[in-house]
């Protein structure tokens, strides 16, 4: 069975027409959402992220509030902007871009964050509510997933799913939302970790494998059962002297070998990635609604 791919970008993109459609219409009763995006230093990925999620706010029509603060910002400095944009009634969502220069307290940060404008789902609110399986903002990596999983007519609900990786941005939420009782949920799912016995002996029972390690190839052909579903979550870059910058990016899954034994699988790049971005503006837009008392 050679897998059919799931094109994380043409569903982004079907995504974001139906966004921008819905910004639109929000635009007609008065309601424009706004996203607070907020960088510290210079970083380049952070750089190149933050102007990514500019470039697709204006696309969407969504309202961008772009703050871009020396290396040296103080917390205090930092924690007033956060106050202010919590108090911004033109902002709906507020993005602090991670990480932060090491002498920034990141919890603190997070924590200053308006629950209401945590479009991140990082704040410890939102986490708590997703975990009671009440409305939150979900955080954007995980939630991109379910959606990719709903769009390519996976069934979730009775699912063997093991989630390889447990960081608090992508595997701990992604095995919480798949647990809860929901139509996004009710599968069975186990987390594996560097601690996990025998990874191979939970990855070959598993319908679904979602990968968010950060090694290239931690799940090969010999691990997984036919007609797996595989979501690559990973973004490693590996030597590649074919190519102008030297590299190349691949996931965690040796997608070749993999694809040939799965029903479905997400490539790297094109999979999960441009859907988290996707999922911000979602949950901006969904947090102006609630504003504006359309979505309660
Ligand atoms: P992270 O915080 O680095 O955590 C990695 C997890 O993988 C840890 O829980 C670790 O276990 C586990 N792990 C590492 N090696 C393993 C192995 N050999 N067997 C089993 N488990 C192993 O990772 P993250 O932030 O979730 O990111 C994971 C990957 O996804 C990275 O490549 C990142 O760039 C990518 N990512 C992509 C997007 C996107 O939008 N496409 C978003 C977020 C992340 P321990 O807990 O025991 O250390």
């Amino acid at each position: 069975m050679t897998a059919r791919i799931i094109d994380g970008k043409q569903i982004a993109a079907e995504m974001r027409k139906e966004l921008k459609a819905e910004v639109a219409k929000l635009k007609e009763q008065n309601v424009v959402p706004g996203l607070a995006v907020i960088l510290v230093g210079a970083d380049p990925a952070s750089q190149s992220y933050v102007t990514a999620k500019e470039r697709a706010c204006k696309e969407m029509g969504i309202y961008s509030n772009d703050n871009r603060l020396p290396a040296d910002t103080t917390q205090k400095e930092l924690i007033d902007l956060v106050n202010k944009m919590n108090a911004d009634p033109k902002i709906n969502g507020i993005l602090v871009q991670l990480p932060l220069p090491k002498h920034l307290d990141e919890s603190e940060v997070l924590l200053a964050i308006s629950p209401e404008k945590d479009v991140d789902g990082f704040h410890p609110m939102n986490i708590g509510k997703m975990v009671a399986g009440e409305r939150a903002f979900l955080p954007c990596t995980p939630h991109g997933i379910i959606k990719l999983l709903q769009r390519s007519g996976v069934t979730i609900e009775g699912a063997e799913v093991v989630v390889v990786g447990r960081s608090n941005i992508v595997g701990k939420p992604i095995a919480n939302m798949l647990i809860q009782k929901a139509d996004t949920g009710n599968a069975t799912v186990t987390v594996c970790h560097t601690r996990t016995k025998d990874l191979a002996s939970h990855t070959r029972r598993a319908d679904i494998i979602i990968a968010a390690v950060g090694w290239p190839n931690t799940v090969t052909a010999d691990m997984v059962k036919d007609g797996v579903v595989v979501i690559d979550v990973g973004v490693n870059r590996v030597e590649d002297a074919t190519k102008k910058r030297g590299y190349r990016l691949v996931g965690d899954v040796d997608f070749e070998a993999v694809k040939e034994k799965a029903s479905l699988i997400t490539p790297v790049p094109g999979g999960v990635g441009p859907m988290t971005i996707t999922m911000l503006l979602y949950n901006t837009a969904e947090s102006a609604k609630i504003a504006a008392g359309l979505n309660k």
